[in-house]
């Protein structure tokens, strides 16, 4: 950073009752650097720095960007666009395929039977759906709750790789085969894509490491397979902790 642009954020940074940079000792996750005093959005007061700083303001700034987007065909049906909620600084991803009804009604994601059941095995877990960061592939619901088409998803995917930019998880855990297969981005058609065999089998996207798990909506048709997805889950959280280890961040 120039020595100009250092020091007018230190002076935004002063005005704030700083008397040194609040950063933490985490290696990772450089927070997006917004120009000072910038306001998060119109529903945000330019004054309320607590809720208009980093990733936080990122995220708002991406949502006022998506606006009433008319990207794809999606947008015709949908009655709320699902942006994705959860806490900025997440270390956990979770990332499914596209908004049902009832996310629709709501624009929140994962909020109907299948999203119960995410917020409980989140609990299970030990964690919080607050604390953790929730989206999908697509973010407009399809017709009658049809897969996306390879257009939608072309459309959208950079809305959500730029969600992953800002809130740099340490993790993501992909829920199903279409938000699998839009991570992995296999050489193969994704008619022949199964998450059964990619299932529990670690992948990169980027530089964020994916577990890739059955969508909770398939765990509700076959509840034998929960323990799958379980066991995906306990890997998940032994990897934080080792990530979090070699950071050095008390656990
Ligand atoms: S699905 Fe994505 S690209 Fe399509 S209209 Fe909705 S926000 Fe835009």
């Amino acid at each position: 950073m120039m020595k100009k642009q250092l020091a007018t954020v230190l002076d935004y940074y002063r005005e704030f009752g700083f008397d040194a940079l609040p950063f933490r000792l985490e290696k990772r996750r450089a927070v997006p650097v917004l120009s000072p005093r910038e306001p998060c959005d119109e529903a945000t007061p330019a004054g309320n720095s607590d809720a208009c700083t980093g990733r936080d303001a990122a995220l708002l700034a991406l949502r006022g960007k998506i606006g009433d987007c008319t990207l794809c065909k999606l947008s015709g049906g949908r009655t709320h666009m699902v942006f994705g909620e959860g806490s900025p600084d997440a270390d956990i991803m979770f990332i499914g395929e596209a908004p049902g009804r009832e996310e629709d009604a709501q624009g929140r994601p994962f909020v109907g039977d299948a999203g119960q059941l995410l917020s409980s095995m989140i609990e299970k877990m030990g964690l919080k759906r607050s604390g953790v960061y929730i989206a999908n592939i697509v973010k407009c619901r399809p017709p009658d709750n049809r897969d996306p088409e390879a257009d939608e998803m072309v459309a959208c995917f950079p809305f959500l790789n730029e969600q992953i930019r800002i809130i740099a998880p340490r993790i993501i855990v992909s829920l199903g085969r279409i938000a699998t297969y839009n991570l992995m981005k296999p050489a193969q058609p994704i008619t022949k894509f199964s998450i059964m065999r990619e299932r529990g089998k670690w992948f990169q996207y980027q530089d964020v490491p994916v577990m890739p798990t059955f969508h909770p909506a398939y765990l509700m048709r076959n509840r034998k397979d929960k323990w799958l997805t379980w066991s995906d889950m306990q890997a998940v959280l032994a990897r934080l902790d080792e990530l979090k280890t070699k950071d050095g961040i008390a656990r």
